[in-house]
């Protein structure tokens, strides 16, 4: 008697891919090409996906690491991470115009470490060091922000008053491996405050949940996104600690290895907050290619969260509207901002 082949399916995890932050990072960039023509200048990458700094890129968009590359009087854009105080100086320095499409969950972070620096705290930041958003962050009250990696870190913590400290987070961290943190922390510092509201993002909260739902069912976990996407990574990390039987990260379909399949009955497949469906798309073709045709969805969490334009683009957007085409370019450098 022969025995039936095992089914192989796909459990899709849902929610998955571009989160509120990262759509209006990338239509700031799109709606800014269309509204002052290229070159646009981009700081750093607007999100962590290849696919999209490529794409952007081809439309006109000029990536850059620091603003003293932007030549004086152009536009520059701030990418969703957020950057510091001092990076807003240089660009007025430089006369440059800027548009800022950090995300707004990011900017309130930075308005906590503010407000808590402002009242004499010690700000504990959990997060990974040369991270742009943790490099951000700091910026906004540097004498007052040390920042903590892991609970291996806390023993060499040092505050000015324990009884005054607060710890506040990256937006994309592990949800399990920052509270262990935490833990740690509270041990030292026992009246340590807590931010008002989580730091960590609900995007980032809601593909951590789906992943760990479907990673014990999975022989395999796929993440699509970039290896220096931090909530990619962590999606990596969480699958395996969830129970998957292993778990790679690709940015394209074209970069999974037909041996990962060896025995693979069930592939769980998830994207990080900044990879556009179309590349989770094509990793679905390739899978169904080799017999993976039939996918489950694995829900974890409604989403409905959209964010408004950075209000510079806004204003113009609307000035454009109202005005005569021939005066349209003419708003183009800034100092009109
Ligand atoms: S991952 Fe979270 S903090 Fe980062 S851009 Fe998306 S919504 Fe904003």
């Amino acid at each position: 008697m022969t025995t039936a082949p095992t089914p192989r399916r796909i459990l899709l995890a849902s929610p998955r891919g571009v989160c509120a932050g990262v759509d209006r990072a990338i239509e700031t960039v799109e709606k800014a090409l269309e509204r002052y023509g290229p070159p646009v200048y981009v700081r750093h990458e607007i999100v962590h996906n290849k696919y999209v700094v490529k794409t952007l890129e081809k439309k006109g968009a000029i990536f850059v690491d620091e603003t003293f590359e932007v030549p004086e009087g152009n536009i520059v854009i701030f990418s969703a991470h957020g950057v510091a105080p001092v990076v807003h100086e240089e660009a007025a320095r430089r006369k440059l115009a800027t548009i800022d499409a950090t995300c707004p969950l990011v900017t309130k972070v930075h308005k906590e470490a503010v407000r808590y620096a402002r009242e004499g705290y010690d700000i504990l930041l959990i997060g990974h060091e040369g991270h742009e958003e943790v490099i951000g962050t700091s910026g906004e009250a540097p004498d007052h922000i040390q920042l903590v990696d892991d609970p291996d870190d806390v023993a060499n913590v040092e505050v000015r008053d324990p009884d005054k400290v607060v710890w506040l987070s990256q937006t994309t961290l592990s949800v399990d491996e920052t509270m262990e943190t935490v833990g740690a922390l509270k041990n030292k510092f026992p009246n340590l405050l807590s931010p008002p509201s989580d730091d960590i993002c609900y995007a980032t909260q809601n593909r951590q949940t789906a992943v760990k739902k479907m990673s014990a069912e999975s022989d395999l976990v796929i993440v699509v996104g970039s290896k220096n996407s931090s909530n990619s990574v962590r999606l990596v990390e969480v699958a395996l600690g969830a129970g998957a039987g292993a778990a790679h990260l690709v940015d394209y379909a074209d970069e999974i290895d037909e041996a990962w399949l060896d025995g693979v009955d069930t592939v769980g497949l998830t994207s990080g907050a900044s990879v556009p469906e179309i590349l989770v798309e094509r990793v679905l073709e390739w899978l169904a290619a080799r017999g993976y045709e039939d996918v489950e969805t694995v829900k974890a969490a409604e989403e409905s969260i959209a964010f408004s334009l950075p209000k510079e683009l806004r204003r113009d957007l609307r000035a454009e509207a109202a005005a005569p085409v021939e005066v349209r370019r003419a708003t183009r450098p800034g100092g009109e901002w």
